[in-house]
């Protein structure tokens, strides 16, 4: 996969920017934001280098000076703002030196790129000290600002930006290129399924690694029906690992609370997981799905921002309150 590739289920959008910027209407600051594993970064990346290229066709040409800078990694009129190895947050000082950036010319005479991903990760000071770039850019400048959760950024940023929002996507949509990846059109449509729409994020859950985590995790769950030890549970499944482990159990809470509602298989993102959801549902009242839903979505917030230190105390709660609603 080439930097200036376009995923094929993004060409519309794809085809929507190129004309803004070949009718000069390209806005000084884009907001492309979407869930995690629905290719942000894959369409960012096409921009960059139509924006940076001397020659730009339908996409960049690949091969002017530009071009060639950017394929060996560095170009002058391209800065990259990401927390630092490690952290969560952006801080103000990477934003100081976008302000610095901003306020100089292009050295190749083309545009300046400045990406910022994930937005939301910039700590207040360093969001408030965006503002002025952002409301006063500059000639031939673009912001790319990426986000997997837009409403955790200041809104005085969001309202400066246009919004570009990457929805999930229809099957048919990736099917083909999910079968290269996967090699085989029964897994495509699985993890099309269990990674909710989002075609990055279903081969990256259908990496061997992942895969055993999906499977522990579900092992985990059958133990809990049980009768097991959420604790002990909760010390075999690896710590590290808290961020998938609270995603799946949100998306089978999901799952379970639609199967509860409509009674149809034909719902469920997790197929394979009906006999447990058959023991949970006969057990389990929705509300207090939607209870445990409203929970994990919390400790997951809180695990982002870095504001949780104890994921394993955070493991044995959750496993604590699936084990009540399953046997209840
Ligand atoms: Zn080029």
């Amino acid at each position: 996969m080439a930097l200036t590739d376009v995923m094929p289920w993004h060409l519309a959008t794809w085809h929507q920017l190129t004309r803004l910027a070949d009718g000069g209407r390209m806005p000084h600051a884009l907001l492309i934001h979407g869930a995690h594993g629905v290719g942000k970064q894959q369409l960012a990346e096409a921009l960059i280098a139509r924006m940076l290229c001397a020659s730009p066709a339908d996409k960049a040409c690949g091969h002017c000076h530009s071009c060639t800078m950017l394929g060996s990694g560095y170009h002058p009129d391209l800065l990259r703002v990401s927390p630092e190895e490690g952290k969560r947050q952006i801080r103000i000082d990477p934003i100081r030196e976008v302000n610095r950036f901003v306020s100089q010319t292009a050295q190749q005479g083309g545009y300046r790129v400045i990406v910022i991903s994930p937005a939301e990760a910039m700590n207040i000071a360093a969001a408030n000290a965006l503002l002025k770039s952002l409301e006063e850019p500059g000639d031939k400048t673009l912001f790319i600002l990426l986000s997997d959760v837009p409403s955790r950024m200041l809104p005085t940023i969001r309202s400066r930006c246009q919004q570009w929002s990457l929805p999930s996507v229809p099957f048919e949509a990736c099917r083909g290129w999910l079968i290269e990846q996967l090699n085989s059109a029964d897994e495509a449509y699985f993890w099309w399924q269990v990674a909710g729409g989002l075609p990055l994020l279903a081969v990256e859950l259908a990496a061997p690694e992942e895969r055993a985590l999906r499977h522990q995790i579900h092992d985990s769950f059958e133990q809990l029906v049980r009768g097991a030890e959420p604790v002990s549970e909760a010390a075999r499944l690896d710590r590290q690992a808290i961020d998938g482990i609270l995603w799946y159990g949100i998306a089978w809470l999901e799952d379970l609370i639609r199967l509860g509602l409509s009674g149809e298989a034909a719902v469920l993102h997790n197929p394979d997981l009906e006999p447990l959801y058959r023991q949970a549902v006969k057990n389990g009242r929705v509300q207090d799905w939607f209870r445990l839903l409203d929970y994990a979505r919390e400790q997951r917030r809180l695990l982002a921002v870095g504001a949780n230190p104890n994921p394993q105390l955070v493991l044995e709660a959750w496993l604590v309150r699936w084990a009540a609603l399953l046997r209840s």
